[in-house]
């Protein structure tokens, strides 16, 4: 097998090695494919940082198809946690505390639930982000039974998962750990398990006032049986159950879960000591091997008012989800991601670099990264791979375009072509990939642009501007006139004639440009000038230049 660059294929050839090689795993993954999961509390709006392991989790998932094998990324709502702290600017919900999120009206009308809110205000986004996964409800699973077995096995052996609790905690863990959800007031964070009995397989438990701070109880006691969704495991030993329930392969998490200790290090020792499944990749039944590091996201104009950050939902209102996509899938999982649009030049910068992997892609540049490259290029795709290579423009070009033109794409997509920048005429893939460019310049224009890169262009020159101007400003703004009428010229010449005039007059090439700028857009600076003459038309700029 030939050697792999990129690090979604080389963690796809360690996790079929570590399959192939593990008698319990083999049959299971010959039987149900490689099973890849994740797993999200739909608590409320979800931070962008989730989206980057949905990202990864999806990557590894096609990864390993691309090696021919069965794989296939779920993603679960934990929709049976319950509400745990009162919600902001809603104390209209704080009845419902305790209560799992399944089981919670929605705050938006047109949902089931909360849980189905939160989750579908995430998931409704995976085709636009080109995220291929099934859906499913830890909920739904406890209903159906699919956890029964885990849960019979975890009560058998309540002694052992207390002692795991003890071993990595160094504290008592006096409960048994199970939570029934209260027959009488539908509370799960209030009920506590004294008893199991075996025999009956029935579980005996209190819903008391005073258990979490959080959340009153109301005094019920019963005994259940703690199948069929009656209740549910704690966090810790539920994220184990679901392995050998589910037969997880592969899932990976935050790295705040894999700290040592932590819940990762809990789960993996009640998998392999308790229910004797393989801990999923990346694993093992002593490690907990590394999750994924943060996605810190700047930009105080995309967080969210409810405290989130900048939310997965939303984020794509600002910066294009190709870009983002594109931003995730070429850092290695633990790799921070550290991005922040509006900081100085990281919006161009990201740009430039998908245009780079694309044209590497294509063949059109070289690279000694190109297998790695490609398949970034090929992985970053939210849809197909374009056949062949989209007519490209830079951010920062586009951006001068379109504080030129205005609004109109089409009249924006003419001087395009009028310049040369682009193909005449444009294929429809073409045309369509030049006004996604164009969008996207103009919301980078809008809302994080420096303002070294915004401008507007002078209807006529201001009173203003032309009272600041120096007598050798004027007489240099007047030759650039002389010389621009005389044209076309190209990009060079003008370029030369700058050097000329201001050896003629003379005067600093600074102070040559700041005057130019001054007349053209009422500020003293601008983007490239003999490139912004010719865009704008040598006509037009020695029409302005002459009023000075
Ligand atoms: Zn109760």
């Amino acid at each position: 097998m030939a050697e792999h660059h990129y690090w979604a294929d080389r963690m796809a050839d360690e996790i079929i090695e570590r399959v192939e090689n593990d008698p319990i795993l083999r049959p299971i993954v010959e039987e149900n494919g490689y099973f890849v999961y994740d797993e999200k509390t739909p608590s409320g709006d979800i931070h962008i940082g989730s989206g980057r392991g949905w990202v990864i989790h999806d990557v590894l998932a096609k990864a390993l198809r691309a090696r021919g094998k069965d794989a296939r990324f779920v993603l679960s709502s934990d929709d049976y946690d319950p509400l745990d702290k009162p919600v902001k600017g809603m104390p209209e919900f704080d009845k419902y505390l305790g209560i799992p999120f399944r089981n919670i009206p929605s705050p938006v009308p047109g949902y089931k639930s909360w849980a189905d809110y939160y989750f579908r205000l995430a998931t409704d986004r995976f085709p636009e982000w080109g995220i291929e996964a099934g859906l499913e409800s830890t909920g739904e699973e406890y209903l159906k039974g699919t956890f029964d077995d885990a849960i019979r096995t975890v009560l058998n052996n309540a002694g052992k998962v207390r002692a795991i609790f003890e071993r990595i905690y160094d504290k008592p863990y006096e409960r048994l750990p199970f939570s029934p959800i209260c027959e009488r007031c539908g509370r799960i964070g209030t009920t506590v398990a004294t008893h199991w009995d075996p025999e009956a397989e029935l579980v005996t438990y209190e819903c008391r006032e005073d258990l979490v701070k959080w959340a009153k109880g109301c005094g019920h006691s019963g005994k259940i049986s703690p199948f069929k969704g009656a209740g549910k495991l704690p966090w810790k030993v539920e994220w184990a159950s679901k392995w050998p329930s589910k037969k997880v392969i592969v899932e990976t998490a935050g790295k705040d879960h894999f700290t040592k200790g932590g819940s990762r290090t809990v789960a993996i020792a009640i998998a392999s000591e308790v229910l004797r499944y393989p801990p999923p990749y990346p694993s093992t039944a002593t490690e907990e091997g590394p999750g994924y590091e943060f996605f810190n996201v700047g930009g105080k104009k995309m967080s969210t008012s409810k405290g989130v950050g900048v939310s997965f939902a939303t984020i794509t209102e600002h910066i294009p989800v190709k870009i983002l996509r594109f931003l995730i899938v070429s850092y290695k999982p633990h790799s921070v991601i550290d991005f922040d649009p509006s900081r100085q030049d990281d919006l161009l910068l990201l740009y430039d670099r998908y245009d780079t992997t694309e044209r590497v892609y294509f063949g059109k540049e070289e690279s000694e990264r190109k297998q790695e490259l490609s398949r970034i290029y090929e992985l970053a795709q939210t849809g197909r791979v374009p056949a062949s290579m989209p007519p490209q423009l830079s951010l920062r070009h586009a951006g001068v375009i379109v504080q030129i033109v205005g609004d109109g794409d089409d009249e924006a997509i003419a001087l395009l072509q009028r310049r040369g920048d682009i193909p005449r005429p444009l294929s429809p893939e073409g045309d369509a990939y030049v006004r996604e460019r164009l969008a996207a310049a103009r919301t980078w224009i809008r809302e994080f642009a420096p303002a070294r890169e915004r401008f507007t262009v002078q209807a006529s020159v201001s009173e203003q501007a032309r009272a600041q101007l120096t007598p050798a400003q004027a007489q240099a703004a007047h030759e650039l006139a002389t010389l621009l009428r005389e044209g076309p010229h190209t990009e060079q010449q003008i370029f030369d004639a700058f050097y000329a005039i201001c050896e003629r007059v003379p005067i600093k090439n600074t102070e040559f440009f700041k005057g130019v700028y001054l007349l053209l857009l009422g500020q003293g600076w601008g983007p490239k000038l003999a490139n912004l003459i010719l865009t704008l038309g040598e006509e037009r700029v020695a029409a302005l230049l002459e009023t000075a």
